[in-house]
């Protein structure tokens, strides 16, 4: 069956979890699944042996090239993850160097400042680079008017001021965390613990800084957001892995819980309440309150949030069933309280008048329809 010839509806959902395939760069395969249930299906147990035996081969590799005394760079935000994978690049011998591309500090919470405190406490050599606030949020705010996510400037930065200093120090490896395609089904095809194909992602459209600079934002201005060029990276010669890859517990729940045994704050009160943040864990995007909002859009867009994703996740680990992942998809899917919309106005400079005006020409026609109480409701929620 070929199910390309019809499309009575605009999103249909995993035949296990409840990946919808409007998130760009899903496929379902003729069984109904997903791109990482799917993998989960037909992949043979993980050969941790051979895993551990490749991963000491980078360790060895990267250390004999370490030529400023850091043999590896971690891009780190004092969440969870990276707190997790910090600790575990130093028990597995390696000598990272952490940067920490900080958000302005009118954005970032007083939770997120404590978290990376905590983090360089524990013992790391880390840089944090902060990004002028004035021309960084001129580009979050181009970006949310224009492709409703604040966030585009960000990741470009994020990604880019790790790979630099990687290269203008010679560090020769760059550990990031979880493969997301193994996890999620996007981003570049990618099945084993390579991250160079991210480069791929960068180098070509993904970090086009074009539209920042059409906005009258001069390049030099744009230093930390602009990717290496392939030359650049030729010349450095170093390698790129999913470090997560190579740990056998590397999991949310595990890292939040390694984490937090280190000093990790997490969301509390009503900041942890899943029908004001749109998220069933009280350690997600703890040193930003905006990704709540950028969570919303994506609800908006296309017709998902993170719950949904998270609960995806779970029923993947068999953690979760799927009537217990739908009734927590119905009831906080997307959520997003006033109070993060109101603080994020009054941080882009914008009116209400313009957010709600955004909402609209971003929410997708499509997916959704209005009732006749003027209540916007999905046409095809997952069920
Ligand atoms: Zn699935």
């Amino acid at each position: 069956m070929n199910s390309s010839i019809s499309r009575p509806n605009p999103i249909r959902y995993c035949a296990k979890c409840l990946e919808p395939s409007t998130r760009p760069g899903q496929n379902f395969d003729a069984r109904g699944l997903c791109v990482p249930c799917a993998l989960l299906a037909d992949m043979k147990p993980a050969d941790w042996d051979a895993r551990r035996t490749e991963l000491r081969g980078i360790v060895a590799w990267s250390r004999e090239r370490a030529r400023s005394g850091y043999d590896s760079i971690i891009g780190v935000s004092g969440g969870k993850d990276s707190t997790r994978l910090a600790l575990f690049a130093r028990e597995i011998g390696l000598t990272p160097l952490l940067v920490c591309c900080t958000y302005p500090p009118h954005q970032m919470t007083t939770r997120g400042a404590y978290n990376l405190s905590n983090l360089v406490s524990l013992g790391f050599d880390t840089i944090t680079v902060n990004i002028a606030p004035g021309i960084y949020r001129d580009a979050q705010k181009k970006a949310f008017l224009e492709q409703g996510n604040w966030a585009r400037p960000s990741e470009l930065a994020l990604y880019s001021s790790v790979v630099k200093i990687a290269i203008d120090w010679g560090i020769p490896l760059v550990c990031y965390g979880e493969n997301p395609y193994l996890r999620l089904g996007t981003g570049i095809e990618s099945r084993d613990g390579n991250a160079e194909r991210l480069t791929t992602m960068h180098t070509l459209g993904g970090g086009d800084l074009t539209p920042y600079l059409s906005a009258g934002i001069a390049r030099k201005q744009l230093h930390w957001y602009e990717y290496p060029t392939p030359d650049a990276l030729a010349r450095w010669a170093g390698r790129m892995i999913f470090l997560g890859y190579y740990m056998e517990d590397f999991h949310d729940l595990v890292n939040a819980k390694i984490a937090i045994e280190h000093g990790l704050r997490t969301r509390t009160g009503p900041h942890a309440d899943p029908a004001r943040t749109g998220s069933i864990y009280n350690f997600s995007a703890l040193d930003d309150d905006f990704v709540i909002v950028n969570q919303y859009f994506k609800y908006l867009k296309l017709g998902f949030g993170l719950v949904s994703q998270d609960c995806s996740l779970r029923i993947r680990d068999s953690l979760m069933t799927r009537e217990e992942a739908l009734d927590l998809v119905r009831r906080y899917d997307g959520k997003c309280d006033e109070y993060y919309i109101r603080r994020f106005c009054a941080y882009l400079g914008i009116s209400r008048a313009d957010f709600d005006a955004a909402v609209e020409r971003f929410r997708n026609p499509e997916l959704w329809t209005k009732e006749g109480n003027g209540e916007w409701r999905l046409k095809h929620p997952p069920a």
